[in-house]
């Protein structure tokens, strides 16, 4: 059995509450790990070690401190493997889909490069007589986020990345049901010439984040993970008066046109559904066909190709599809929502219930099911299930469809497949929904550009990754100034024009 620890400024810091909670195998169902709980006291250490660290880190210059970046970069494509290994074994995922997660962070860290570029400020010279006026990017200081566990090593680097980049020292509060990636993110970090301190992760339950949401060093939280909790630290953390952003649920839904190649969308419909189990937050869990021969035609491409996919563990190579959900309740709840769509009218078109894989008879399998001719009234279409399950709602026009989408109380990603570059247009103009996909059931943004939901997906103004990243990570200082020979002409008194 392992002990995870926390990362206390720059050291490995076993648990003091006596509390812990059970790291498992989902392959196996068997617990691997205790992950601490955090007190607020040892909280408190880290935030006290990153207040010591931060000022001189954040004086340091940008390109001083890409450097490390860089150099992390390298590190973590070494241990690629180390690191993905490690990742399936505690959340499930297969090994191809393991790297992917790191890759997606890994490229954050890349952006995060350019921070001497990302940090010049503005000036304007001559601004009134004599006058310049120049605005600065600072950095907030002592900085914390919160992650979920389905992306245990990219939301981290998503945040860790950019937070370090613009000079704050980041303390990490992962996911208690996989810790141990962020543990090995913040040695890498140190081992790239990170100082002591600006990296540290404790780790925790609620008591932990409402230790990090209190405390009133720390200036700013990220989070992300499900709507209710998101809801919670974003009220609670703004109150509080910290810059906060909170990243949601979601309920994807991808509208088929009767134009669309239905080979392609049954093809992005297996991969986005049921990848990872259906554990991510971008996954399409809700087929919009518009007219009943679409959907038809639809079900008759889809079933084949679900029926062919290969669940097992990560262990089993790299022609496994998808693995286990991350815990047993998970895999409960999941069930209980598929026994509800039954049960309130929906047609279960294909049934994993009984789905059984030999020698791993206690691991969290289930598999895939596909439900038809849901409805908008039945919990597998109002909840987020978050599991290999896919619902296809029948739509009977593009209105209808659109409408669909906008209605729902979720906004993070949806997706149109057609062949009609108006109707494509007028969805990506029209819809309700951060980020969208066309003829792309997955469309997660690029580095280089932001990533974030709309609705109860996100709360906060500014998106994650991209420019928006060194904006949530600086303050802005103006300063307006004048030297001597511009002294001329008493006091002021009123605003003055700067003419
Ligand atoms: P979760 O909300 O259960 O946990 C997320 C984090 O919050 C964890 O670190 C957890 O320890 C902490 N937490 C849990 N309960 C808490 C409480 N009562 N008070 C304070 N903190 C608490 O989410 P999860 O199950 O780890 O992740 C899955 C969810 O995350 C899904 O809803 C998924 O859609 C969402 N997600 C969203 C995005 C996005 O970018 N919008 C990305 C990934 C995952």
């Amino acid at each position: 059995m392992k002990n995870i620890t926390h990362y206390i400024n720059g050291e490995h810091v076993k648990g003091t509450s006596g509390r812990f909670s059970d790291v498992f195998n989902p392959a196996t169902g068997e617990v691997q790990a205790q992950c601490p709980l955090a007190t607020q006291a040892e909280l408190g250490r880290a935030v006290e070690a990153a207040e010591a660290a931060q000022p001189a880190w954040g004086a340091t210059n940008p390109q001083r401190r890409a450097r490390v970046l860089m150099k992390l970069v390298d590190l973590l494509n070494r241990d690629m493997e180390k690191l993905a290994e490690a990742l399936s074994s505690e959340h499930g995922k297969t090994l191809p889909d393991a790297k992917g997660d790191i890759q997606r962070g890994l490229e954050v860290v890349e952006y995060c490069i350019g921070a001497p570029q990302m940090l010049k400020g503005e000036y304007t010279d001559g601004a009134g007589p004599g006058i310049d006026i120049y605005s600065m990017r600072q950095p907030l200081g002592v900085t914390a986020g919160i992650t979920p566990f389905n992306f245990p090593a990219m939301i981290p680097m998503w945040m860790f990345a950019p937070a370090i980049a613009c000079g704050n020292a980041f303390i990490l509060k992962p996911s208690e049901r996989a810790p141990s990636v962020p543990l090995m993110l913040a040695e890498l970090a140190e081992e790239a010439g990170l100082p002591k301190g600006i990296l540290q992760v404790v780790n925790g339950d609620k008591e932990a984040v409402d230790a990090i949401i209190d405390n009133p060093v720390i200036q700013s939280i990220g989070f992300v993970g499900s709507t209710p909790i998101a809801e919670y630290i974003y009220g609670r953390g703004c109150s509080n008066g910290k810059r906060v952003q909170c990243f949601g649920g979601a309920k994807n839904h991808m509208i088929i046109m009767p134009d669309a190649d239905m080979d392609q969308a049954a093809d992005a419909l297996v991969g986005a559904g049921y990848g990872a189990a259906g554990e991510r937050c971008m996954a399409i869990s809700v087929a919009v066909p518009v007219g009943d021969e679409t959907a038809d035609r639809l079900v008759e491409k889809l079933v084949p190709r679900i029926e062919k996919l290969k669940v097992g563990p990560y262990t089993a190579g790299n022609d496994v599809d998808y693995g286990p959900v991350v815990t047993a309740a998970a895999k409960e709840k999941i069930l209980g929502l598929v026994e509800s769509g039954v049960k309130q009218g929906a047609k279960l078109v294909v049934d994993g219930r009984n789905f059984n894989l030999q020698g791993y008879e206690d691991g969290f399998f289930i598999g895939p099911h596909l439900f038809d001719h849901v409805t908008p009234d039945m919990d597998i279409y109002k909840q987020e299930i978050f599991g290999p399950v896919l619902s296809q709602v029948r739509a009977d026009s593009y209105e209808d469809a659109l409408k669909l989408a906008m209605d729902n109380e979720y906004g993070n990603g949806t997706a149109i497949f057609t062949r009609d570059g108006d109707a494509a247009r007028d969805f990506a103009s029209r819809v309700n929904v951060g980020m969208v996909g066309v003829n792309v059931p997955i469309p997660v943004p690029l580095a280089y550009h932001t990533f974030g939901g709309w609705k109860k997906s996100a709360f906060g103004d500014l998106n994650q990754h991209g420019p928006d990243a060194f904006k949530f990570y600086t303050r802005t200082k103006t300063v307006t100034s004048r030297w001597p020979s511009g002294l001329k002409e008493g006091g002021e008194f009123h605003f003055k024009a700067m003419d």
